[in-house]
Parts: structure tokens; sequence; C-alpha cells
């Protein structure tokens, strides 16, 4: 193996350490602890577990959780009634309501009610318009994540080319928004792309956030290329016992890449420091003061 191999739970590591001295600042000089409110409706097992991680990491920040169980029959008006409640009370600075939510209620409905400046997931359209404008809003958490992680790999990414593949609105189009924005140039590829392979091929970075297994084969990375790896795909092996994969296959990618993330271990790990961030930055904008360093 030739790539270096990002480390996502050190660097999320790193990110929790600040974000931990930041909240400390805030509380010492302004009296202010940010609190994050998580909305979760049923019982999702795999949402259950994000959530009380979200729970445990935020708690171990020094920030407040606020944790909001709903019933899975829950009406969207009941819903968008909580979040109402939410953006209104001055102790919680940010709202992420787990997704995805049951299949009777809407949940751009219920996203556009989070207000924009408590949307610590991005996702509220102001968010991403202002993303695409280059304005000041929430950044979803997972590109963000990736973002910083390029950045402190590569430093500067101008003149670099991108390439995304999968263009969701969580991951790849504010991926690849943010990728413009560090004056890259961004191809996104998707279902629907012609000779994927060659777009993959030209790329200096190769961002992949589809939810195939392996989809993105080791051959088709450019010699020295940085490759994030964004998806979590379980699989049963052989002898019956499930892994976690990506959406890269990893081995032969490590042989031709310049630097790579694993699977786990890469970017799932930053997603939730990259939240308690954001979390502390939405509290610092709502109450007008400068961010700490
Ligand atoms: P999604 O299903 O919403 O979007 C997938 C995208 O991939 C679509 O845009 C689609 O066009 C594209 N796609 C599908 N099949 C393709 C193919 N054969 N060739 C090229 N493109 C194809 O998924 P998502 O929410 O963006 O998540 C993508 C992956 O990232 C999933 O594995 C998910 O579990 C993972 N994920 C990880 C984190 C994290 O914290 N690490 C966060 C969010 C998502």
């Amino acid at each position: 193996m030739t790539a270096s191999i990002i480390d996502g739970k050190a660097f999320a590591a790193n990110v929790k350490e600040t974000v931990a001295r930041k909240v400390e600042t805030l509380k010492n000089d302004h009296d202010l602890t940010p609190g994050l409110a998580v909305v979760l409706v049923g019982e999702d097992p795999a949402s259950q577990v994000y959530v009380r991680n979200k729970n445990k990491s935020t708690v171990a920040a020094g920030m407040n959780s606020f944790e909001h169980l709903m019933n899975d029959d829950v009406s969207e008006a009941d819903l968008i009634a909580k979040v109402n409640e939410l953006n209104n009370d001055p102790a919680v600075h940010g709202i992420l309501v787990q997704l995805p939510l049951p299949k009777h209620i809407n949940e751009a409905a219920v996203i556009e009610s989070i207000s924009p400046e408590k949307d610590v997931d991005g996702f509220h359209v102001i968010n991403s318009g202002l993303l695409a404008t280059g304005g000041k809003g929430m950044v979803p958490c997972t590109p963000l994540g990736c973002i910083m992680m390029l950045k402190d790999k590569l430093g500067n990414l101008s003149g670099l080319d991108a390439v995304v593949v999968g263009r969701s609105n969580i991951v790849g189009n504010p991926m690849a928004q943010l990728l413009l924005n560090e004056s890259c140039t961004v191809t996104i590829a998707h279902s629907r792309t012609k000779n994927i392979e060659d777009v993959v091929r030209r790329a200096d970075i190769v961002v992949a956030a589809v939810g195939v297994p392996e989809l993105v084969k080791g051959d088709w990375i450019k010699e020295g290329a940085t490759v994030i790896d964004v998806g979590i795909n379980r699989i049963t092996k052989d002898d019956g016992k499930t892994k976690l994969v990506g959406d890269v296959e990893f081995d032969s990618a490590a042989e031709r890449a310049g630097a790579i993330t694993p699977v786990p271990g890469g970017v799932g790990p930053m997603t939730i420091a990259v939240l308690l961030a954001n979390t502390v930055t939405a509290a610092c904008r709502q109450a007008g003061i400068e961010e700490p360093a």
C-alpha cells in the first residue's frame, strides 16, 4: 500500500477538543452554554444509536443536550409545532431532526420549519442557497468534515480537478459546492453519468458518496490522488460475517492514491464532531459574539 491513511478518528478527536475549549471560553466569558436539541421520531434502531452518540458527544463537549422523542404516528403538524417550540427556546442554538422520518411526514416541510440560524444540519433551503452564493449560512456536517480533512491534507485546493460521485442534497451537492468555493474544477458524477471511470481517472480529488459498496474501483484512481470515501455499506462476506465497506475498493485504491480515508474510521467520525462545531458557531451568531479562536 502506498497511500497515507487519513485518520478520521484522530481528526474528529481534535475537532471535539477545539469545540470543548471554545465552549469553556463561551461559558466563562459570556455565560453562554451552547445547546443542541435532537428530535427523534419513532424507534428505528440505527437512528436511536446516532441520537445516543450525538447526545453523549454534546454533553462531553460541555454543551447542553436536549432530546425529544416522538411516537412514529406523530402528525406532521405536531412535529412542526415541536420544532417551532425549539425555534423559540433561547437555550437551544441548534436543532436537528433525525432523518429518515416516517412516510406520512413530509421531510422537506419539517426541515423548512427549522429556523435557518438553528439548522445545524445545514439542510434548510436558505442554507443551501447561502452555500451556493458564497454566503454565511450553516453548512451540512458530512461534506464540511470532508473539506476540512482535504484542506488539512492538501493545503490549498485551488485549481485541482475534483470529482464528486453522488448528488444527494445531504452529501454530494453541498460537497461539490464546497469544492467549487475552494476554486477546484468540479465534476459531479451520478447514476446517469457515462464512462464514470474515465471521469474519476481525471481527478486529483475523488469524493465518493453513493451508497453502493466498492463502486469506485482501485484502477480508476489517478496515481497520487486524494480519495475521500463517504459511503457506509454493510455487506455479508462468504463466511456469513458482516463487514462495513465504503463506496471505494479500499485495498486497490490505496495502491494508487496519495491519501485515502478508510471505512470505518474515516469520514464517519467527523460528522458528529462537525455537528458540535456547527452548534458552537450557531450559538455565537445568535448571541452576536465573535466565535472564540
Ligand atoms: P443518496 O442515496 O441520497 O444518494 C446517492 C447518490 O449516488 C445519488 O445522487 C445517485 O445519483 C448516486 N448513485 C447511485 N448509484 C450510482 C451509481 N451506480 N453510479 C454513480 N452514482 C450513483 O445517499 P447519501 O445520503 O448521499 O449517502 C451516500 C453514502 O454516504 C451512503 O453510503 C451513506 O450511508 C453514506 N453517508 C455517510 C455519512 C457519514 O457520516 N460518513 C453521512 C451521510 C451519508
